[in-house]
């Protein structure tokens, strides 16, 4: 029986999470005997413009000119699954989304804003341009949740993400509270998922995956500025990875 056709397509990304498999190891080995990987652009130079059993696709959608690609994968695939932050919510591009176009890119590229591949909109989840199956959150994605979902979907099995915090994969770890030690986490509304990596490695969470389903945002923001942030510094940093989602839900007062 052929193996399923499996291909990594990226649009507005710093490719890290196309790296962060490459680094996969024995789990990338133990994948390729599962699947046939047709196009993957970190790792081989062939492309395909055949059917496809999943298309995963990294990065946001920014560019106008990136639309008939990404209808194009959506006609050939099966299934869609944006992965990695940036695909699936706008992840830290979305950052752009609030502040005046111009401005952004004479921060970033100075004297060079103004060069003509530079022009983009909004960075948007994937799910803005074409129907997406599943999203896997990270900042680069998380390995073992990524093996997971591809091997439920192999497995006929309906792949989840987790909806609880990030929180509780540390208290099981029986971490140090970062916030015990001065420091702000948002791990209280991060979605879980990364098995709490930061904190266990005494670093506070940036909610890289983005936030439950039903986040306290209010209480969060409160609990921050009660740490020692101002309001406007505590909206700033739960901002980070998930502009898109927050600025849709909690306005700044
Ligand atoms: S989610 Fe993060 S690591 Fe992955 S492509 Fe986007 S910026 Fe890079
Ligand atoms: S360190 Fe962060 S993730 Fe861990 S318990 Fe404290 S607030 Fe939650
Ligand atoms: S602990 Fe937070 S910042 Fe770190 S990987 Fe998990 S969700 Fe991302």
């Amino acid at each position: 029986m052929d193996k399923p056709k499996v291909a990594f397509f990226d649009f507005t990304s710093c490719e890290g999470c196309q790296v962060e498999i490459t680094n996969f190891d024995q789990q990338l080995l133990n994948l390729l005997e599962a699947v046939d990987i047709v196009e993957f652009r970190e790792i081989m130079k062939e492309t395909t413009s055949d059917p496809l059993d999943i298309a995963f696709i990294e990065g946001s959608f920014s560019r106008d000119q990136d639309l008939p690609g990404l209808k194009n994968i959506r006609q050939r695939a099966k299934i869609v699954i944006a992965y990695g932050s940036c695909a699936a919510t706008g992840g830290i591009n979305a950052l752009k989304n609030h502040k005046p176009d111009y401005q952004y890119k004479m921060e970033v590229y100075g004297a060079d804003a103004s060069m003509p591949h530079l022009e983009t909109h909004k960075a948007l989840p994937i799910s803005a341009a074409v129907k997406v199956d599943y999203s896997i959150p990270g900042c680069p994605i998380n390995r073992d949740e990524f093996v997971r979902v591809v091997s439920d979907l192999l497995h006929g099995k309906e792949p989840y993400l987790p909806n609880y915090a990030v929180c509780i994969e540390c208290k099981k770890k029986e971490n140090l509270c970062r916030f015990d030690n001065r420091e702000v986490c948002l791990g209280p509304i991060a979605r879980a998922g990364c098995g709490a990596i930061c904190p266990s490695n005494n670093v506070p969470c940036e909610a890289c995956r983005g936030f439950v389903d039903t986040p306290n945002y209010a209480s969060m923001i409160e609990v921050m500025v009660n740490s020692g942030l101002k309001k406007e510094y505590a909206l700033t940093k739960a901002r980070m990875f998930s502009a898109n989602i927050l600025d849709n839900n909690l306005s700044p007062k």
